[in-house]
């Protein structure tokens, strides 16, 4: 069974940052929804006419169509081989539900939620200028972040795989912060 770590955060929490850190780091694939949503959107697939006026709105993409492009992701042979860590998804209980059907087991391995305040995270995505961030989505993401993505908390405390890390300092800091949690699990999974 390969290792199955999930990172949560706000928009503007630097948990894309972290995560290619972290995949760097421990070898793991990293799978970040929103990333496989915009090549969809830059390539004109289907999947990218379907999502791209929702994500320039802010909300989120349906959960039947963001669990069957996961699901089909995760069948991937190198997931097996290096497991996986998990951006962006699930962002729903619904989708926590789907990937613990797909993975068959009750949940991930460790679930890292980095926390980084409201007022902070709005301060960072209006200086980062993306393209779908204008003011209204990112008030809307963050709307939906408390309430969609914050059951997932619960249903991860739940599950027993929950770990909040502070996300405020440096790049640096908040890794060795990581690096710290992470390698406890590591060393309860091996014994
Ligand atoms: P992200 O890069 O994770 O912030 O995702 C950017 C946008 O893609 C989000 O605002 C949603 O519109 C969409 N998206 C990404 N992941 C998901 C997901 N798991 N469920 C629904 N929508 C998603």
């Amino acid at each position: 069974m390969p290792l199955v770590f999930v990172i949560l955060g706000r928009q503007g929490s630097g948990k894309g940052t972290q995560a290619a850190l972290i995949v760097e780091r421990y070898g793991l694939i990293h799978i970040s929804t929103g990333d496989m949503l915009r090549n969809a959107v830059e390539a004109g697939t289907d999947l990218g006419l379907q999502a791209k006026t929702i994500m320039d709105a802010g909300e989120l993409v349906g959960d039947d169509i963001i669990n069957s492009i996961v699901a089909e992701r995760l069948e991937q042979p190198d997931i097996q081989t290096h497991g996986v860590l998990l951006d962006g998804f699930p962002r729903t209980t619904t989708q926590a539900d789907a990937l613990a059907r797909i993975l068959q087991k009750d949940g991930p391995n460790l679930a890292i939620n980095l926390n980084v305040p409201i007022e902070e995270v709005t301060r960072r995505m209006l200086d980062r200028g993306r393209g779908d961030d204008t003011a209204e989505a990112i008030a809307r993401r963050l709307e939906l972040y408390e309430t969609q993505t914050a059951p997932l908390l619960t249903w991860f405390q739940n599950n027993g795989c929950l770990q909040v890390i502070d996300g405020r300092g440096s790049e640096q800091e908040v890794f060795a912060r990581l690096v710290k949690i992470i390698n406890n699990t590591y060393d309860d999974i091996m014994g």
